[in-house]
């Protein structure tokens, strides 16, 4: 028996699992998080649809918390086998995880309190900061383009996805007595156009193709507009004499921003601000970013490797006292800080100091998720509440959206026409829109018709 079964991101982003079973190995690929409104989120504290203890493998593709995110839990729940991954990955795990387990604490204990006041039972967090770091025990680093048998008869290669640092698609080459068929998981793809990654390498030929869906709907804006577009913002809060804050995610998108800002740093004349990257997940990042500098796309490695990412006039704030300190920010000031869609993390206390300000300019740099305080901002609220302080919003704030780290329509089609076979493919991890027009193109030009699992389908492999 070859088989294998969809256990997330089946009509949704986010959840990644899938389980594939090769004879008696069983394999899971991703374990990730559900996120989104509090009612899908609940969704994470049912038990796993399998049984963890019987699991022989984890194969992560990348760190990003919706492949990523329930691996505590998995521990927790009995699993003991290896969790493999790229070893910038696991590195960057290390502090994700342990973050996600910070927060989860947290909302827990807020919850608690308010269900204490209504005579209610407390509620258990979701996994703990210990949970967290016993999970870590688990990961085995590999690197791209080496094959390693993680089961008996599922040999697993890691290959450059260009999505975020470590991010890897993998090719999997399964054997069963003298049956042998080959799978590949598409994880996250990058857009390749960017220059803190490269572009995905291409996907040998395979029997199956798992693709991802995110923006199957979707065309970037052109790499060059995205750049004059932060320019000219930059521009203009300079001569407003304003404060530029920039909630940016701390994986990824911040890096990609002190890329720019470093290409950039003479025709901008950025030597004449400021420049803050405010909080420790932040500069933790930055930090794994420069360490495997190496990985990353042609423009970065020199940037990463000889000055971690550094800018002349750039300060690392790591404490919440020297955080603070930047409430009186002078203009000229440019800050950094997360978290991206401003629903946590020190960029909340920023906008409380700077947002009823005219000169303000916020920059809104990544997706913002319906309900979250980055959205209110970006639909042109004209009140946000910040711990309970209503504060009126003056400042100016933009959108820049071709910075994202995902394939854009045209990425995913021509990267799966770069499939040196036409493989069957089924669609995951988008939204129902984004993975149907995706379907739509693919059968257009390709003549394949793909299939769009739900959760807990099944494909035999044997039958392909
Ligand atoms: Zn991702
Ligand atoms: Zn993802």
């Amino acid at each position: 028996m070859m088989q294998l079964q969809f256990w997330g991101a089946c009509g949704r982003v986010t959840g990644s699992c899938y389980l594939l079973s090769v004879g008696d190995s069983h394999v899971l690929i991703d374990c990730g998080m559900i996120q989104g409104s509090s009612e899908d989120e609940e969704l994470n504290r049912e038990p796993f649809p399998f049984d963890p203890q019987r699991i022989d493998a984890v194969v992560l593709t990348h760190a990003h918390l919706d492949h990523s995110g329930r691996l505590p839990l998995l521990t927790k729940s009995g699993y003991t086998g290896p969790i493999y991954t790229h070893q910038a990955s696991r590195d960057l795990c290390r502090i994700m995880l342990r973050d996600a387990a910070y927060l989860n604490e947290m909302d827990a204990r807020t919850e608690s309190r308010k269900r204490q006041r209504r005579g209610q039972p407390e509620v258990e967090p979701l996994y703990r900061q210990a949970d967290a770091l016993d999970c870590m025990r688990h990961f085995r680093a590999v690197q791209y383009d080496h094959p390693v048998e993680v089961a008996p008869g599922i040999v697993a290669r890691f290959r450059n996805a260009g999505h975020i640092l470590g991010a890897a698609f993998v090719e999997f080459e399964l054997r069963l007595g003298d049956q042998h068929k080959r799978i590949t998981f598409s994880g996250d793809l990058g857009q390749g156009a960017t220059g803190l990654m490269g572009a995905p390498e291409k996907p040998g030929p395979t029997d199956l193709m798992i693709l991802e869906s995110t923006y199957g709907d979707r065309i970037h804006p052109a790499w060059s507009r995205t750049v004059r577009q932060l320019r000219d913002v930059l521009e203009d809060a300079w001569k407003d004499r304003g404060v530029v804050l920039i909630p940016a995610f701390a994986v990824g998108r911040t890096q990609e921003l002190l890329l720019l800002l470093h290409q950039h740093y003479h025709d901008w004349k950025l030597d004449r601000w400021r420049i803050h990257l405010d909080g420790p997940l932040g500069v933790q990042a930055t930090a794994i970013y420069a360490r495997h500098a190496g990985i990353l796309g042609n423009d970065a490695v020199d940037f990463g490797r000889d000055s971690g990412f550094q800018l002349p006039n750039m300060l690392f704030t790591r404490t919440p006292a020297q955080s603070q300190q930047l409430n009186k920010a002078p203009p000229g000031t440019i800050i950094i800080a997360g978290a991206g869609m401003c629903n946590g993390g020190r960029i909340r206390h920023h906008l409380k100091h700077q947002l009823w300000k005219p000169e303000t300019h916020v920059l809104l740099v990544g997706y913002q998720a319906p309900g979250t305080l980055g959205r209110r901002l970006q639909d042109g609220t004209d009140t946000v509440k910040l711990w309970g302080d209503p504060i009126h919003v003056a400042a100016r704030i933009h959108t820049i959206h071709g910075l994202s780290a995902h394939a854009d329509a045209n990425h995913l089609m021509s990267w799966y026409k770069s499939c040196p076979n036409r493989p069957p493919v089924a669609l995951t991890h988008g939204e129902p829109q984004s993975t149907e027009a995706l379907a739509g193109a693919i059968e257009e030009q390709c003549g394949i018709r793909a299939r769009i699992p739900r959760f807990g389908d099944r494909i035999k492999l044997q039958q392909l």
